[in-house]
């Protein structure tokens, strides 16, 4: 359940790690550190790729359809239609940025929490070094 709790916080710009904290201290701008406990929001070179991954599904799955919908079962020219899709679009995308780069964060953090967290039973597994 840890991946769905953190990418539900990160969704709602709050800190994976203690949730009392907020993730984003502008529009656009994240925190490099949790203002409550302290952790790391820092993410590395390469970790939007994810975020920019979810924007384009969200684009694709809601977008199109809305177009195909305008273009073809209303009186909208298909030139029209696609400029109010793509305004509509890069509007959503500016409103919704902070959420789906909080999501992604906190997809990755949960993902990290999973794999450093032994399964259950393997404590009592281990052996005592030689
Ligand atoms: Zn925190």
């Amino acid at each position: 359940m840890e991946p769905f709790r953190s990418m539900g916080l990160g969704l709602l710009l709050r800190c994976p790690f203690c949730v009392r904290g907020r993730m984003f201290r502008g529009w656009f701008a994240m925190h490099d550190d949790c203002g409550a406990c302290g952790r790391s929001l820092r993410m590395h070179a390469g970790d939007f790729s994810g975020a920019a991954m979810i924007a384009q599904f969200a684009i694709g799955v809601i977008a199109l359809p809305v177009f195909i919908v305008l273009a073809f079962w209303t009186s909208m020219t298909i030139e029209a239609a696609f400029l109010w899709v793509l305004g509509g679009s890069v509007v959503a995308l500016l409103l919704f940025y902070r959420n789906i780069k909080g999501l992604w964060f906190g997809f990755l953090h949960g993902a990290e929490t999973m794999q450093n967290t032994p399964p259950e039973g393997a404590e009592g597994e281990r052996r005592p070094p030689a």
